[in-house]
């Protein structure tokens, strides 16, 4: 685990997986704010931080564990509030809904009750827009610090060329996500898997451009009758590492899939 700054910003990062050294995880802390907060299979990198770290409030950009799996943890033991979007509510019952069974133990560690982010957080020297973001999942927001130029961007990031997909993920509404994003602002993007980004800017308008291209290939195959296997073949012949390391949650076909659902309603 490395800990060092940015400015103001505490950088946490250690390797999500601990079996691959190359998918990193970065929490951010700065001004009594934690924007995400780690898994809870990873508990022990980050305990002792958060510990320590006088945390008021918790910014929750999407549900997936690795962002929000310590907020359970994070409300039984800090005086602290918790903030996510409203579509975050329905991953968060649906652990309550679990038979009892199962809510011993880890499952009921994930509990936590938050509130719905408001217009604006504010801490003591700065203020953090919440922006609705989906693409990623239907709950995605990114943080915007408006006099800081800083956007806390969640995993709507990443890479400017991803060549995979969950199946939870739309093509269509990340180029939205994005578009709408590059009206604010900001320079530094500070993804969290990628780091800081310092050439943010730059690297969001790629990513859109090479989306959009993607989108356009994969259809236009699609419609033309290719099988999703086929166009793999032709656009993506080589593994791509992620895929195996996720067991194919993420893979090459369902990036396909999200390019062109959107257009046929398939
Ligand atoms: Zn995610």
């Amino acid at each position: 685990m490395e800990i060092y700054y940015h400015e103001e910003i505490k950088i946490i990062t250690f390797p999500l997986l601990p079996f691959y050294q190359d998918f990193a995880l970065y929490i951010y802390y700065v001004d009594g704010l934690l924007i995400d907060t780690g898994p809870r299979f990873r508990k022990s990198k980050v305990l002792a931080e958060y510990k320590k770290l006088p945390i008021k409030q918790v910014a929750i950009t999407h549900h997936h564990d690795d962002h929000m799996g310590m907020a359970g943890w994070l409300s039984r033991h800090k005086d602290l509030e918790i903030y996510t979007h409203e579509n975050t509510l329905p991953h968060i019952k649906k652990q309550k809904h679990l038979p009892w069974i199962y809510r011993f133990g880890r499952k009921l560690a994930g509990q936590f009750d938050p509130v719905i982010y408001p217009e604006k957080l504010t801490t003591k020297h700065y203020e953090f827009i919440p922006v609705y973001t989906p693409g990623h999942t239907d709950d995605h927001v990114v943080l915007y610090e408006p006099h800081k130029k800083w956007l806390f961007t969640g995993d709507l990031y990443i890479t400017s060329h991803p060549k995979v997909a969950h199946r939870s993920e739309s093509i269509q509404q990340y180029i939205e996500s994005l578009e709408k994003i590059m009206t604010l602002d900001f320079e530094t993007i500070f993804c969290a898997h990628e780091g800081v980004v310092t050439d943010g800017r730059e690297k969001i308008k790629e990513k859109i451009a090479y989306l959009k291209r993607m989108k356009k290939a994969a259809t236009e195959m699609h419609r033309e009758g290719f099988t999703d296997e086929e166009i793999v073949k032709i656009i993506f012949p080589r593994q791509v590492i992620l895929e195996s390391i996720t067991f194919g949650a993420f893979s090459r076909k369902k990036f396909i899939q999200a390019c062109y659902q959107d257009e046929d309603g398939t």
